[in-house]
């Protein structure tokens, strides 16, 4: 069984070059992230839209370290397949169920690398009239930054690696881990 379906879990893991963030790193942050969202969106209901599928174990994280009410939705959009630079390409796989117009808009991102694909669905969302709209990202490279969107809540900026776990894949790999890791690159080079 193992055999037919590829790579075993031991074999997953030596392919992480270094652990750059330790699971109750991760954990400490996204309930402060948690704390701040609720004392800044308190009485305003707010809508948590999470883009997957890379933001779906952040997603369900931040979701149970808020005190406040709050509604969430899923979107999912094209991204990178199996390769690791963006293609520029975006398109809309799955839309909302929800209709947003008049809601407080939190999007909940794994990673803005380039912000390409962020500035697309920031875009599309804006032409559904909300309230406001914000974004929550875990992970930010900075440095590789093509537009200039602003990401209100960042969990951590990281080097300009390719990282795997916590939701991020690696040809679908890689999600349940509890870590990000940075996979080495012989992997996907
Ligand atoms: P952007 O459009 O900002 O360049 O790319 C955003 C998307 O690219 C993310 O939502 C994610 O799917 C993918 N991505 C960017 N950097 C990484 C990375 O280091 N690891 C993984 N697994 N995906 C990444």
């Amino acid at each position: 069984m193992q055999a037919e379906l590829g790579a075993t879990e031991n074999e997953l893991l030596s392919n992480v070059q270094e652990v750059l963030i330790t699971e109750s790193v991760l954990q400490d942050r996204v309930a402060a992230l948690g704390e701040t969202i609720s004392q800044e969106y308190a009485g305003l209901n707010p809508m948590l839209i999470c883009v997957l599928k890379g933001g779906y174990v952040f997603l369900a994280d931040l979701t149970r370290a808020l005190s406040i009410r709050h509604s969430i939705d899923f979107m999912a959009i094209s991204s990178y397949g199996n390769a690791t630079a963006s293609s520029g390409v975006v398109r809309i796989l799955k839309d909302l169920d929800s209709d947003i117009s008049g809601r407080h808009i939190l999007v909940v991102e794994d990673i803005v690398d380039t912000g390409n694909t962020l500035s697309y669905l920031l875009e599309n969302l804006r032409s559904r009239q909300p309230a406001s709209i914000r974004v929550c990202t875990l992970l930010s490279k900075a440095a590789r930054r093509q537009t200039d969107i602003v990401v209100d809540y960042i969990g951590f900026e990281i080097p300009d690696a390719f990282v795997v776990g916590y939701g991020l894949d690696y040809a679908e790999a890689y999600r349940n881990l509890a870590f990000i890791g940075v996979l080495k690159p012989e992997v996907y080079s």
